[in-house]
């Protein structure tokens, strides 16, 4: 919840300023191979299985 929140202000912050998008999937544990098959994958930007990597 604490997590999503800060994504979407984050998210909106880069949005105000024109930076380029940022998605959960880019940061996340499981981006790599067939540990993840979620549809969201790779643009992710709420999801609950997210796990930042190296965590
Ligand atoms: S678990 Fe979620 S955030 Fe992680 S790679 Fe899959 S869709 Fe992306």
């Amino acid at each position: 919840m604490l997590q999503d929140l800060r994504w979407k202000i984050r998210n909106l912050l880069r949005a105000i300023f024109l930076l380029d998008p940022e998605f959960l999937c880019d940061t996340c544990r499981y981006n790599y191979g067939n540990a993840c098959t979620r549809p969201e994958r790779p643009n992710a930007e709420c999801c609950p299985d997210y796990r930042r990597s190296g965590e």
